[in-house]
């Protein structure tokens, strides 16, 4: 079986323990291949690579930065294909998802190489004579990144791409179920001519390899993605030593569904954001509230539409829904169906796991009769279960939007003007899609939650260059004396 080693100062090495970990196939079990597990050392080899190789890149002119970033943005269309069967065979996804998740790293890879041109600082008047004001954005330095398995070369990419033009250096870390497209995307930036050093590639555990970069204080900023649970410990670690932290956490998606509405397209929207994904993406559905006038036919709608679905290998034609990530979550999956049905929600239709081939498979599962406390309709479930509640109106609808600890995404389906726009000024979530699903984000416009959903930050979009950089105030006095802000006025 092939093995993939780490990837430090510019070199493919052998990890300090020379343990290695499988990556496999999550629909089919078959292995993809060994991958080497970092040690803590590792990890402090590869913030000390970064750190080295800061200096240098940090002074490179940003655009000329931004044309190694044009050049892999260009290989990745190359691979789009290869790299896209690659992921549907380490991550499970649909072919025509991996491909998005692809076109997603390309996207945000030119939209950063733009970003090598528009490093804007500000320039303003000073409040003396002959003295001149600007800010200018500068790298925060070595950044540690730490990344999810369900978007294996979108996520990472978001975070790489506006780091590197910045002008930082990286020690990455990904999910140790999808190693593989991480290792792909540092032979391509390094094909694109990326320096040694600047990206550094350490594979393992997120309780060692993770926990290792968590705790390096050499590193100035820690850019996570992940769980809730994960989030709130590294918060705690990284605020001990005053460090910056961007947390990208989870969701409980609502999509509210009015008596408008437009039902069919409502299916569509309903279908795609629980069950594409096999619900484990951060922006998944997993709640729809519908007007209580409407719900008799919308559910049998969406009975109807979901039994249509077919389960199997994502690389073959027709299939519609991959396998779950591993067994654990499989297990998680199946235990919360079980709650749903000890909390007096009616299960009508999916609820166990199936074996159209040997790996996790798991029907998509739809509970009606859902109130907004149970744990079915507040806790993040990340797989295909959705919960339909009903609602009497829009403010009812919104309050129970609004009921849980989560605020990523959310959508409304209406075809009323005033209920869209209050849906927008009053859903409590990073993102309103309106008459579409709650999945769906383009790169240029912001992307990240409120509530427990993150700590503020926002990636992609005008903020993606924010989360990398820091802003230097610059006062530039050319009067040849001494002059005191604040008091020397006149
Ligand atoms: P996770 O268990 O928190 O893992 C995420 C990453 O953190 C993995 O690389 C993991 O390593 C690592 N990790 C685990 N424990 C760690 C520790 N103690 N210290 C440092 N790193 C640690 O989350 P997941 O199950 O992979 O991903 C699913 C979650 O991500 C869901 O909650 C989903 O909503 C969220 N998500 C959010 C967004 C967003 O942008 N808001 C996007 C996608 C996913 P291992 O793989 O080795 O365990």
């Amino acid at each position: 079986m092939q093995e993939y080693k780490l990837f430090i100062n510019g070199e493919w090495i052998s990890s300090g323990s020379g343990e290695t970990f499988d990556n496999i196939n999550p629909a089919t079990l078959e292995p993809i291949g060994k991958f080497h597990r970092a040690t803590e050392e590792d990890v402090n080899r590869a913030v000390d690579s970064a750190e080295d190789a800061f200096d240098s890149w940090s002074s490179t002119p940003a655009p000329q930065r931004a044309m190694i970033l044009y050049r892999t943005a260009r290989i990745l269309e190359d691979k789009k294909e290869e790299l896209a069967r690659l992921m549907t065979q380490e991550m499970g996804k649909v072919l025509s998802e991996t491909r998005g998740d692809v076109q997603e790293a390309i996207d945000i890879t030119y939209y950063a190489a733009g970003e090598g041109r528009r490093l804007f600082g500000e320039t303003t008047p000073s409040e003396l004579h002959d003295k001149f004001c600007m800010t200018v954005l500068r790298p925060i330095g070595v950044v540690g990144m730490i990344t999810p398995w369900n978007f294996p070369i979108a996520i990472p990419s978001w975070k790489i791409m506006p780091a590197l033009v910045a002008g930082n250096t990286i020690v990455f870390k990904p999910a140790s179920d999808t190693p593989l497209l991480s290792v792909e995307l540092v032979k391509i930036l390094m094909e694109a001519g990326l320096p040694p050093g600047v990206l550094n590639l350490v594979m393992g555990e997120g309780s060692t390899v993770g926990s290792a970069i968590v705790h390096n204080r050499k590193l100035r900023s820690i850019s996570f993605t992940g769980s809730l649970e994960t989030g709130k410990w590294i918060l705690g670690e990284t605020s001990r030593n005053m460090r910056r932290v961007s947390l990208e956490l989870g969701g409980k998606n609502p999509i509210i569904v009015m008596d408008d509405a437009k039902i069919d397209l409502a299916i569509d929207g309903v279908t795609w954001g629980a069950f594409g994904t096999t619900g484990q993406r951060c922006t998944a559905a997993s709640r729809v509230i519908v007007h209580e006038k409407i719900l008799p036919e919308f559910q049998e709608k969406l009975i109807e539409r979901t039994k249509k679905l077919r389960l199997g290998n994502g690389l073959d034609d027709g299939v519609d829904i991959g396998p779950l990530i591993n067994e654990s979550q499989l297990k998680k999956v199946a235990k919360y169906v079980d709650i749903g049905k000890s909390e007096g929600a009616k299960l009508v239709h999916g609820g166990k796991a199936v074996k159209p081939l040997p790996g996790h498979f798991f029907e998509p599962t739809i509970f009606t009769d859902v109130t907004y406390d149970m744990r079915i309709a507040q806790e993040e479930i990340f797989g295909p279960v959705v919960s339909l509640i009903s609602t009497p109106g829009l403010d009812d609808a919104i309050r129970i939007a609004n009921s849980v600890e989560y605020g990523l995404s959310s959508s409304i389906y209406t075809e009323n003007m005033r209920n869209a726009f209050r849906a927008i000024e009053k859903i409590e979530a990073g993102i309103t899609y309106v008459n579409s699903s709650t999945i769906g984000a383009e790169v240029h416009l912001p992307f990240g939650g409120v509530k427990s959903t993150g700590n503020g930050t926002r990636e992609a979009g005008t903020t993606a260059i924010e989360e990398f950089t820091e802003i230097k105030a610059v006062y530039f006095d050319y009067s040849g004396k001494l002059q005191k802000a604040q008091i020397d006025l006149e």
